[in-house]
């Protein structure tokens, strides 16, 4: 998945998305409008560490923390496209599973494709094991 990355601060951006929520409100997130405009300021350290500060000089909206994984479109003032980078899926894994008869089997995720080096999974495209691992990976 790419995401934005995060504009230094002094930036003059345009962000596009949702949700985004200004700091002063406690009921948690809104739904503002979803193009919003500003300059980037010093993240506050209780901000979650994938979002970003936006002066965005409106009086009765000073300051919006901006969610990168909530962002469509980001530009920057003069129309410059602003950079994405590629985010590994963190989910991804190979995990060994001991058969039944002590045999062992490579189950590998990756996205959201399962796969096993069993015979039986060579035929049917799902087996146990596979099974086992979901469970226990929860997915
Ligand atoms: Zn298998």
């Amino acid at each position: 998945m790419k995401t934005f990355i995060k504009p230094e601060i002094g930036r003059r951006v345009i962000v596009t998305g949702k949700p985004f929520y200004p700091p002063n409100v406690k009921t948690g997130f809104h739904n503002l409008p979803t193009i919003i405009s500003g300059t980037v300021i010093k993240s506050d350290p209780r901000d979650d560490v994938d979002s970003f500060r936006l002066a965005t000089g409106l009086s009765h909206f000073p300051i919006s923390v901006v969610k990168l994984t909530g962002i469509l479109d980001m530009t920057y003032d003069d129309g410059e496209q602003a950079p994405k980078e590629e985010k590994a899926a963190v989910s991804d894994f190979v995990h060994t599973i001991t058969g039944s008869k002590g045999d062992e089997y490579v189950v590998t995720k990756s996205g959201d494709n399962f796969s096993c080096t069993c015979k039986g999974f060579g035929f049917n495209r799902k087996c146990k094991h596979i099974n086992q691992v979901r469970e226990m990976v929860g997915a």
